[in-house]
């Protein structure tokens, strides 16, 4: 095993992402003692009996004494509180990140909490899954998924670097730009995507016509794939929305436009149009595959069972 990045780590939160973080942490050796704290009581103590850590905090302030890399995994919208909560207890030099899905208003709530002496390196690995907890966490959720780092231009070096190489030793690729560059990408590679998953099963719920039952019994047609999105956090997709408010409406404008262009063609039987962008989407598709960001099996490489 290589050294550690880190002597110790202090994870503050320890659900899918948190626990997901621990257990590189301590697979790959990445840090020689990993703090842990959350919120509740019990997920403290589901932590502990996963064995996430080698120390358990009721106070994230007690978890981040003496600690060289804290890292939130919480809520976007609990990000400022959390901080202001622990930032007396940090260390000089110490490296405080987070894992929130939005940067700009995560940054805004956190940085005025930071001591001086202290450095912020905003992160955001690009991996998740429908499922929340600690138990929800494993080890290969990061491998060759992205991270983004946002770091203000007055960072420092060293302290952009330790979080690089923490999130290379989780198997992720990592990526520098600005918070706003971020946010405006996120909107349209994850937040809109999530947010018309939530509308089409929400509309299919609502339908009269169409029983609940049939759309449950023929999902597989389509429906089926804006179910997993759909199923996501809601308090996690709750906070996206509310804090990348201006870039997400702005992608959704764009949207809009052209989906008022598709009804037009549909209404005017205008083939072409409509042939068109669906040949354009495929080679996005082919794009996605071709950069290992997706399996190249049909539908998803899901096992389809034989019928007896
Ligand atoms: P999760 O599984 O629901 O875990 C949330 C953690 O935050 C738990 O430890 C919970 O503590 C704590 N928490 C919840 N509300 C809190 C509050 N108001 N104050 C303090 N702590 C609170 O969530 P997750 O999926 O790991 O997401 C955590 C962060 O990762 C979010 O910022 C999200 O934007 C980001 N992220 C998520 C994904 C994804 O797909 N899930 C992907 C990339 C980034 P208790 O259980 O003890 O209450």
């Amino acid at each position: 095993m290589s050294e550690p990045v880190v002597e110790r780590l202090a994870l503050i939160g320890i659900g899918l992402i948190g626990a997901s973080i621990a257990l590189n942490a301590r697979e790959k050796g990445l840090a020689r003692h990993v703090a842990i704290s959350t919120r509740s009581a019990e997920t403290l103590a589901r932590a502990q009996a996963l064995g996430l850590g080698d120390s358990y905090h009721a106070e994230a302030a007690e978890a981040v004494r003496d600690a060289d890399l804290v890292i939130l995994s919480v809520p976007v919208g609990a990000c400022g509180a959390v901080t202001a909560g622990l930032a007396g207890a940090l260390k000089p030099g110490a490296i405080v990140s987070d894992v929130g899905s939005v940067k700009g208003a995560v940054i805004a709530a956190m940085a005025p909490h930071i001591p001086a002496g202290v450095h912020f390196v905003p992160a955001h690995p690009l991996a998740g899954t429908e499922h929340s907890g600690p138990d929800a966490g494993f080890a290969e959720l990061f491998v060759n998924r992205w991270c983004i780092l946002t770091p203000g231009e007055e960072t420092d070096v060293a302290a952009v670097e330790t979080t690089r190489r923490f999130w290379q030793g989780c198997g992720a690729n990592v990526e520098t730009m600005t918070a706003e560059h971020h946010d405006l990408v996120l909107a349209i590679v994850s937040h809109v995507p999530h947010l018309i998953a939530y509308n089409i099963v929400g509309t299919a719920a609502d339908l009269e016509t169409v029983t609940q039952s049939e759309v449950v019994k023929f999902s597989a047609s389509g429906f089926r794939d804006f179910t997993r999105i759909a199923a996501s956090d809601p308090t996690m997709w709750r906070d996206v929305f509310l804090t990348n408010k201006d870039a997400v409406l702005e992608m959704l404008a764009r949207f809009s436009e052209d989906l008022a262009l598709l009804q037009r063609a549909i209404r005017w039987g205008d083939g072409d149009t409509l042939f068109d962008l669906f040949t354009r989407t495929r080679a996005i598709r082919r794009g996605i595959i071709q950069a290992g960001q997706d399996t190249a099996q049909p539908d998803f490489g899901r096992e389809h069972p034989k019928k007896a």
